[in-house]
């Protein structure tokens, strides 16, 4: 089996092709073969798992997943790389390529149809340019998946692993904290991709919680008093809430020293259980 990190070998193959890398669609395909067995490995899949992977490329994460997992579903966007998969991919019987936006496709339909019954798990060398907006659809999705592995940008992880009170804590870091466990689990260079990004990146793994860690009867609205709280950094959260939910400042203060919190903290200092302690709080006054 040809080995896809193997520059020749990527070369050879996509010129073959007549394929071209776009930056649009954020195509740095990994080249240090160290990296996609050990993440297939940190993803949790096993012979009675199904994986859904976003942005297969030439499939070299597919086949480390392909040979733990029971199915593989990968969800890749750029026509132009299918018949590239159906090449290097020929030897699994084990996955599928569904050739859509993640953004976009029905990802409920998707799991009926291949992960019935199945303990799903998600792992992915993301597109750098969605993100954010990928994992907020996957963490929010209400779908049965128990863990996502995926390679993010450095400062993207180190965002969404941050602990309450350091600088990298915001609206990321609450939603993933809201609905999983987040762990950084190792580094890699912008040397092991090819073409190289201007970034280094790092893996990271999404461990889903069976229940959201703090009590919000309406997570959107609890969502919408995060991003106000952290919507102007260098303000207070009082300051910062009221002015973009349009609040009196007294009922935040108030609802603040409710919680037996400084009238002058800021949002970042916060736990997400001390936000969800707010959030009920000025809920109870009727007026989130
Ligand atoms: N998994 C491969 C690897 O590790 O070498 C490729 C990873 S590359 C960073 C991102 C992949 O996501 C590319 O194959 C790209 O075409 C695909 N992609 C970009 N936008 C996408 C989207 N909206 N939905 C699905 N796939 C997308």
């Amino acid at each position: 089996m040809a080995d896809l990190t193997d520059l020749a070998v990527i070369k050879e193959v996509l010129t073959r092709h007549g394929f071209t890398f776009s930056k649009a669609l954020g195509q740095n395909f990994l080249v240090n073969p160290a990296v996609c067995p050990q993440m297939a490995a940190a993803c949790g899949a096993d012979e009675s798992t199904g994986v859904l992977e976003i942005g297969p490329g030439l499939g070299v994460l597919t086949k480390e997943l392909a040979q733990k997992a029971k199915k593989v579903v990968s969800v890749e966007l750029d026509t132009r790389l299918l018949p590239v998969l159906s090449e290097t991919l020929q030897a699994f019987d084990n996955v599928t390529i569904v050739n859509d936006d993640i953004l976009k496709a029905d990802l409920p339909a998707l799991f009926r149809q291949h992960f019935d019954g199945m303990r799903v798990v998600v792992c992915a060398n993301l597109p750098y340019y969605i993100t954010s907006p990928v994992l907020l659809r996957l963490l929010e999705s209400g779908l049965p998946i128990d863990a996502i592995t995926v390679m993010v940008q450095k400062e993207v992880a180190q965002r969404l692993c941050a602990a309450p009170g350091t600088k990298n804590a915001g609206v990321l870091t609450v939603y993933a904290d809201y609905y999983a466990q987040a762990e950084l689990l190792f580094s890699v260079s912008k040397g092991s991709f090819h073409p190289m990004p201007q970034v280094d990146s790092a893996v990271v793994r999404l461990t889903m919680r069976n229940r959201p860690a703090v009590a919000a009867d309406d997570p959107q609205k609890f969502f919408r008093l995060v991003k106000a709280a952290f919507s102007q950094k260098r303000k207070t959260l009082v300051n910062a809430v009221s002015s973009t939910l349009h609040l009196p400042k007294e009922t935040v203060a108030a609802a603040l020293a409710q919680c037996s919190l400084p009238s002058a903290v800021r949002a970042e200092a916060l736990t997400t259980a001390q936000l969800g302690a707010l959030y009920r709080a000025l809920r109870a006054e009727e007026v989130l």
